[in-house]
């Protein structure tokens, strides 16, 4: 699938080339203009292009549409290959950096004979930038921040990439005879958002046989390194998988103290002196005789410190040791808790699927619930519903919830808070909903002051249940829009309006840190797949993964109560 961020890309660098040669305005503000439309709708172009209604995207006419489809069918254009080789190749490489756009980029070659991104980063660092014409100290930080979302997405993979490739190459391996232990290590373990590389520990009696499998799996495109204890593929994604192989007695440790992270073994090591104790990847040892105590097991690592196991998802030194000194760890939620999916969207906005598809989804994983939330209706492109369409879709979900008693469908809407702060459906419709789930998808660079206001109306609104996606970023696209995160946390307890966790790989918004601090304010979270079509109902494995690492308990999300405690507590919202 190419990702509307890809295609709108491409005609922003197609743009910006023009720009730099100097070529006709309006064609410039064309491609500009169609790239800003796709990198904002709510929906992959991929999925109009199959409907065959790409004609229907704003400023998309036959040319464009044909360049669509070319990206889509070859994932190339050889219109923008052709235009490429026309200017220099480090000029180019400078706008993908967020924030440099043609005549910046030009600029920094002229003057200062910048041609790659390193050198931008060596010059901005050196604040041989600020000087130039048109910039500035602001400009250049900016520069510095788009140099930043760049290398994380370069560098570093999404957890929903990388985690399913991980896990399909440790079924391969597992199959294997000669492999005794398997576990994933390092921050995949931890189930952190993105991740640098794939960290895998195995004990075998046979490493041969082992390394030999890996390096030949299918999943390889390079082999980077190979040998008896330690070998390294990079995967068809350009991933960076590591398999080492340990001793039996050392599994536990090993797996410790590659899983990391960093910090939280740096702590732990700390309090291991403290005890004359000495840890690290072979076991526990004894400073006194050198004699080693531990190691087979990774719970005996923390438990010989007189600490219980710390989850893999909390160690990041964020308080965790104080926790487990105090005996208050949380009881991690899990994904078998989940009762239901809040963010769904069907074939009436912009689903591949239809209702009763998703439904029949639904029930197979056991839930008890899922809200159909499709977008409203100034989100035309998607097919946004309007009163009318809304009503119909009650009257049809009213119908089958007749049909059916072990599970219910729930009347929801992705409700769009306009630019101006108001909501896109009247409360006489809203109210007529069993969830309303409220979101931004315009104006995202706004000022603040602004976009706090639209946020605080919506939490305001009586019938606004959940805010999604709350701070809008797109990993290594697009940065949260400017709102006080705190200050939206204490509104959302204020209002009784839950958060969302959106599971949506490249989402995952809110993130960990932010989970965690509305936990400890009181804050509901709400996880959703945002799920488009039905594989992207397993999406809620990312959310629990956030959940995770926010410290929630079963009672911190909506999704694990039942029907009947849902319902009353959604009503609740109405009373304050
Ligand atoms: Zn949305
Ligand atoms: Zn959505």
């Amino acid at each position: 699938m190419v990702k509307n961020v890809e295609i709108a890309r491409v005609f922003a660098n197609i743009a910006k080339i023009l720009s730099i040669k100097e070529e006709n305005k309006f064609k410039i503000r064309a491609y500009e203009q169609v790239a800003a439309t796709i990198e904002n709708l709510p929906m992959e172009v991929e999925t109009i292009y199959r409907a065959g209604k790409l004609k229907e995207i704003p400023g998309v006419g036959e040319a464009i549409a044909k360049k669509i489809g070319e990206l889509i069918e070859t994932g190339k254009l050889e219109y923008y290959e052709n235009l490429k080789q026309t200017i220099p190749s480090g000029v180019l490489e400078l706008l993908n950096v967020p924030e440099v756009g043609p005549r910046k980029a030009k600029l920094f070659y002229e003057k200062l004979g910048i041609d790659s991104i390193t050198k931008l980063e060596e010059a901005a660092l050196r604040h041989q930038l600020q000087n130039l014409p048109g910039m500035g100290k602001k400009a250049e930080e900016n520069i510095l921040r788009g140099i930043e979302l760049y290398k994380k997405r370069e560098e570093r993979k999404l957890l929903g990439v990388a985690l399913p490739i991980a896990e399909e190459i440790v079924d391969q391996l597992k199959s294997l005879r000669e492999v005794n232990q398997i576990s994933i290590a390092g921050s995949l373990r931890r189930r952190k958002e993105t991740i640098g590389d794939i960290d895998i520990l195995i004990t075998s009696k046979k490493p041969e046989i082992v390394m030999n499998k890996f390096i030949n799996l299918p999943q390889v495109k390079e082999v980077l390194a190979e040998g008896l204890t330690k070998s390294a593929i990079l995967t068809h994604q350009d991933i960076q998988a590591d398999l080492r192989v340990v001793a039996p007695d050392s599994f536990g440790a090993a797996l410790q103290y590659f899983t990391g992270s960093k910090a939280h073994n740096i702590r732990l090591r700390e309090m291991a002196v403290k005890e004359g104790l000495k840890i690290n990847e072979y076991g526990v040892f004894r400073v006194s005789d050198e004699q080693k105590i531990a190691g087979k097991e990774e719970q005996e690592i923390y438990n010989i410190l007189g600490l219980p196991m710390i989850m893999p998802e909390l160690r990041e030194d964020r308080g965790e040791f104080e926790a487990a000194l105090n005996h208050q760890l949380p009881q991690l939620v899990n994904l078998e808790d989940l009762k239901g999916d809040f963010h769904v969207h069907t074939r009436d906005s912009d689903g591949f699927n239809t209702m009763e598809e998703i439904l029949g989804a639904a029930r197979e994983k056991g839930y008890q619930y899922i809200a159909i939330t499709d977008h409203s209706q100034s989100l035309h492109i998607a097919g946004g519903l309007d009163e009318q369409r809304v009503l119909e879709q009650i009257r049809r979900i009213d119908e089958i919830n007749q049909n059916i008693s072990d599970f219910q469908v729930l009347k929801g809407i992705e409700v769009d808070i306009k630019s101006d702060g108001t909501l896109d459906l009247s409360n006489n419709i809203l109210q007529k909903l069993d969830l309303v789930i409220a979101a931004i998808h315009s104006g995202f660079k706004q000022e603040r002051t602004q976009l706090m206001e639209r946020l605080t109306k919506a939490m305001r609104n009586p019938f606004v249940n959940i805010i999604a996606h709350p701070t809008g970023r797109v990993i290594g696209y697009r940065e949260a829009y400017d709102i006080d995160m705190q200050e939206i946390i204490r509104l959302a307890a204020q209002t009784n309006t839950a958060l969302e966790i959106n599971a949506s790989p490249e989402r995952m918004d809110l993130n960990d840190i932010y989970v965690k601090s509305a936990k400890e304010q009181g804050v509901l979270l709400a996880i959703g797949s945002d799920a488009h079509q039905i594989h992207a109902l397993d999406y809620m494995t990312y959310g629990i993964a956030i959940a995770r690492r926010g410290w929630l308990e079963k009672g911190n999300l909506l999704n694990t109560l039942s029907l009947d405690d849902l319902k009353a507590r959604l009503k609740k919202k109405l009373k304050n």
